[in-house]
């Protein structure tokens, strides 16, 4: 409800501020009895704010879930790949193990 005082200021009271506020510091709302939104722009300000500070946060966390998932990846990967890996390592050590087994027969 818009109050008009002794000099002709137009005021309102913010229900979040708990005072009257200049009608200025309200923004329009075709949806309300007097045209202006029910609280002041302080309000709807602050409340942008928070939920800015919201979408970054969930942000960080789609980022750190999407970390994780990478890193799921990752091992699958490392699973999958390892027949190929211990062909690899088979192929490269075969000289080595050739060899440490020879040792070994003629130790026994
Ligand atoms: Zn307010």
């Amino acid at each position: 409800m818009i109050v008009v005082l002794a000099d002709g200021t137009e005021v309102k009271r913010c229900p979040h501020c708990d005072d009257y506020r200049p009608v200025a510091e309200f923004s329009r709302s075709s949806t309300s009895e007097d045209g202006l939104q029910e609280r002041c722009r302080a309000y709807h300000h602050e409340r942008y704010l928070k939920s800015q500070e919201a979408r970054r946060k969930h942000g960080r966390e789609y980022y750190k879930a999407h970390q994780q998932e990478r890193l799921e990846y990752g091992r699958r990967y490392y699973i999958q790949h390892r027949e190929e890996r211990l062909a690899y390592a088979r192929k490269h050590c075969r000289e080595q193990r050739a060899q440490l087994d020879a040792d070994q027969r003629s130790s026994e």
